[in-house]
């Protein structure tokens, strides 16, 4: 035992080595003033990346919106495996309704509240074309045929499919939600639409001299990640091979937060008949989170 005259001093050494041990952290404080937005490429994408922070943001008193910029309308699998039929485009819109409705479900079981749900009813499959060719004239989507967002319940409905309406409905996004912390899909991610999403966040906040922080992270990581595959709960999540240029942070889950990503996950019903193993891997001791959106 220290001396009592001692002890504030051996407080102090103690203090001063944990602080010079502490690892970096993955994300800036989370209190009652956090206002995070998670920007989701697809219906499952914010709960597989982002479960654990939703639901530390909402305990810690601060808000919560995920904006889904597909509505997931693009599996042609998905229709075949879940319904039981080649798609047409009427059954494509009402495969997005469906998936719309399980991203209202997970996100509730996190808590996230209504308000805080947003749809945009972007193409699924389209987005880098809208970043590209299709900046001001529509796309046609080649799964609803629509050009046009067909969703009712999305935020803009009957906005065009174009990089210039998609830009826009992302910054009417920004100042709805007013974020001080934004999580992103790395532009590194291995599927187009998480690549588009994160190039439109990217090049939002670079040119609205955006005030919020901004973290990215990766659904899509390469060949066989995550690794091993399926529900291994307490294990940590091994960075994804692409995201080796971007030195991922692990933020770490508390057990009863790993067990709610388990039941937002047990939401989508439709993708677990398609890719259950996939969806389960990330259900995990930790999430990663970058501070660089690509490579050096
Ligand atoms: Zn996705």
């Amino acid at each position: 035992m220290l001396p009592r005259t001692l002890i504030p001093l051996g407080l102090v050494l103690l203090a001063a080595s944990a602080g010079a041990r502490a690892a970096p952290e993955a994300l800036p404080t989370l209190d009652a003033g956090t206002s995070l937005l998670v920007v989701s490429p697809h219906p499952d994408d914010e709960t597989l990346c982002c479960a654990g922070v939703i639901q530390r943001v909402l305990g810690a008193g601060g808000r919560v919106s995920i904006v889904w910029v597909t509505s997931g309308d693009g599996s042609a699998l998905g229709m075949l495996l879940v319904e039981k039929t080649l798609f047409d485009a009427a059954k494509m819109r009402a495969y997005g309704e469906e998936r719309m409705q399980e991203a209202r479900t997970a996100t509730a079981a996190l808590g996230v509240p209504a308000a805080g749900q947003l749809f945009l009813g972007y193409p699924d499959g389209g987005l880098l074309e809208l970043l590209g060719e299709y900046r001001t004239h529509p796309y046609a989507s080649r799964y609803t045929r629509t050009t046009t967002v067909p969703y009712a319940d999305a935020l803009f409905p009957g906005h065009p499919y174009t990089g210039e309406s998609l830009a826009q409905d992302l910054q009417s996004v920004i100042e709805r939600v007013r974020p001080t912390l934004v999580l992103a899909p790395s532009p590194l991610d291995g599927h187009d639409d998480h690549r588009a999403a994160g190039l439109a966040m990217q090049s939002l906040s670079a040119r609205t001299h955006a005030q919020y922080t901004m973290r990215y992270w990766i659904v899509h990581g390469g060949e066989g990640w995550p690794s091993p595959r399926g529900l291994l709960r307490g294990v940590p999540l091994v960075p994804a091979p692409r995201a080796a240029p971007l030195h991922p942070l692990p933020f770490a889950l508390l057990p009863a937060e790993e067990d709610r990503k388990l039941a937002a996950v047990r939401a989508y019903r439709t993708q677990l008949q398609v890719m259950e193993p996939f969806l389960l891997s990330f259900v995990r001791s930790t999430e990663l989170f970058s501070v660089r959106a690509t490579g050096p």
